[in-house]
């Protein structure tokens, strides 16, 4: 490679540009697609009940199971197409407008789904017959099961209709309401002698500002700008929440946790043996947060010190050297890895420039239909950038082992508790390399202080956020809740969770204003599945070191499989029992180690 700049992706080999006849045609072909979903539905499903043949019924399931496929591809190629140009130019109208005619769209790719999900429970007792005939329908086997399984939670179908148009202009609108009002926020602070004008992101930004006056008065900032948006996004969360409370009584869920692990793949056993690690961990934990804090000459953190940077990383990496350290890296784990890491950047898969208009953070979307991933970071040099960038790498080597397996849409439907099993897996390998070669005690600190910030946060915060939920949805069920109400359950949660690792007189009331997370109704509780992820993936890493090669072509195996079965199943192909609260503190304990060090130094 010549240049040494970071790249931006390359989408041209999909679709020549978002105004080429090609991309036109697949554009105007989603509603095509559609209707012939639903016309294989009604011509071949829509007759049979379950007096008909098992052999027809095997048949004609087919036959649909493949037609969706095919839509699933379609429509997520066309869509993952126009969000590259949305992620990386916000200023794109033409991209802009594409997504909302696709958020049409979906609205009837949604109701086909209930049809067919009250369809196939109506011949629920027949489903094994046909399974064992073989064929898509017995490839398809975890994913029609857990279709069944959803289809206990169903309104009747015009309610679900309603449910789902009314859901554009309530929930979703509650939604957006949060996202505008929150990034349109600004404030005015000095910093540095100058007034300057700060929008939101840039406030919280502060909070790892290297001097503590700035992240002090950042905060104070921060708790008088969220009070002044705290009505607005006190009626949002109250209508989201609402929302979700009716539909799921409606539904016959016992209660929001009850879908949240159904969505997760998991059981509350499970739930509750991973929660409880986690509670046994907080004193470990602050251990960290106290050392931390002594740092600053403080006996417990106050807020805003606890994204402080802590030590001294010299280390900066041009994106030539990020891609030969993730390499030289990733080749000891799997060369398959390492060979998958070099396509992506080879081929231009990764926008990994910083410019203005294009979102920050990092993600990875797969393209369906074609075998390829494309990655977006915002590469800044740090060695903070070049995990993350392996992180959306693992994401990628992911997607591939299922592409490599053949399995179809339906097929790759990853639950979020196993979706960063392999994400977690090439952090900690590019992590452990990098404190390995750090230069001197302050680059070790500097690296320890990333990752058990990182930790402190999938763990204690995460539980933080789970805590605070799990009251609002209990409370919710009476009343509305004030803004006064919710600051008081999340300082609360705050104090159970972090005890006296924080200083109790300096918590973040307001984080439910602006995590956007609690304000999806169609996916609460979303918190949990990262510790999940987190942990697990520490766990299997445990596994790979003490196993060494044998593990890796299992390994490969599961990340194929993530879409074929519950994940207690998939745990246990390595001898995991994730009901097991020793599973969970057997994750811990890599963490502990971190913080033994980290205080040691
Ligand atoms: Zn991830």
């Amino acid at each position: 490679m010549s240049n040494d700049q970071p790249t931006r992706w390359d989408l041209s080999n999909i679709f020549p540009g978002l105004e080429s006849e090609e991309f036109k045609q697949a554009f105007s072909d989603t509603s095509k697609v559609i209707d012939e979903l639903v016309s294989c539905f009604q011509t071949k499903l829509a007759p049979l009940t379950d007096k008909t043949d098992p052999n027809v019924l095997n048949e004609a399931l087919s036959e649909y199971v493949n037609t969706l496929n095919d839509t699933i591809t379609h429509i997520g190629k066309v869509a993952n197409f126009i969000y590259s140009f949305i992620s990386t130019d916000s200023y794109n109208k033409l991209a802009t407008r594409l997504m909302s005619e696709y958020e049409q769209l979906g609205v009837r790719l949604n109701n086909q789904d209930v049809i067919f999900k009250n369809w196939l429970s109506k011949i629920s007792t027949k489903v094994d017959e046909i399974i064992s005939l073989g064929g898509t329908v017995a490839e398809h086997e975890f994913a029609l099961k857990e279709i069944i399984h959803f289809s206990q939670f169903l309104m009747s179908q015009a309610e679900e209709e309603l449910a789902s148009e009314l859901n554009l202009s309530g929930a979703s609108g509650w939604k957006k309401l949060q996202g505008v009002i929150t990034s349109q926020l600004s404030v005015e602070m000095e910093i540095d002698g100058e007034v300057k004008k700060l929008p939101g992101p840039a406030l919280i930004n502060l909070r790892s500002h290297p001097v503590e006056e700035v992240r002090k008065k950042g905060y104070e900032k921060e708790m008088q700008a969220w009070k002044s948006i705290e009505e607005p996004l006190a009626a949002a969360l109250n209508g989201i929440k609402g929302t979700v409370i009716t539909l799921n009584k409606k539904r016959g869920r016992k209660d929001a946790v009850e879908s949240a692990i159904d969505m997760a793949r998991i059981d509350r056993e499970t739930l509750e043996a991973m929660l409880s690690a986690m509670q046994d961990s907080f004193p470990m934990f602050r251990r960290y947060f106290q050392a931390k804090a002594k740092r600053f000459g403080q006996e417990k953190l106050p807020w805003w010190n606890l994204f402080a940077p802590v030590g001294q990383s010299e280390t900066k990496f041009s994106f030539l050297e990020a891609r030969e350290f993730i390499l030289d890296h990733f080749i000891k784990f799997s060369p398959d890895l390492a060979d998958f890491a070099a396509r992506a950047f080879d081929n231009n898969w990764i926008d990994a420039e910083q410019r203005e208009g294009k979102m920050g953070g990092a993600f990875c979307m797969d393209i369906p239909g074609t075998g390829e991933s494309r990655i977006l970071s915002n590469f800044d040099g740090s060695l903070d950038q070049v995990s993350t960038l392996a992180h959306e790498i693992g994401h990628g080597f992911h997607n591939d082992c299922m592409e490599k397996a053949m399995r179809t849409q339906l097929q790759q439907r990853t639950p979020m508790t196993m979706a960063e099993t392999a994400s977690i897996m090439c952090e900690t390998i590019i992590s452990n390399a990098s404190l390995k070669q750090a230069k001197n005690k302050e680059e070790e600190l500097a690296i320890l202080e990333g990752m058990l910030n990182g930790d402190s946060q999938v763990i204690v915060d995460i539980y933080s956020r789970y805590l605070f939920e799990k009251e609002v949805f209990e409370r919710r069920v009476k009343s509305d809740l004030s803004a006064e109400e919710f600051c008081d359950i999340m300082e609360r949660a705050q104090k159970a969770t972090y005890g006296d690792g924080l200083d109790e007189n300096f918590l973040h009331k307001y984080m439910w204003t602006w995590k956007p997370h609690y304000y999806s109704a169609q996916l609460s509780f979303y918190n949990f599945p990262y510790a999940f992820g987190l942990m697990f993936g520490t766990g299997l890493y445990a596994i790979y070191q003490e196993r060494g090669e044998s593990f890796i072509p299992e390994y490969k195996d599961l990340l194929s499989s993530t879409g074929l079965g519950s994940a207690a199943e998939l745990a246990h192909r390595f001898g995991i029992n994730i009901r097991d609260k020793g599973f969970w503190e057997g994750s811990l304990k890599v963490v502990k180690q971190r913080i033994n060090r980290y205080v040691e130094i």
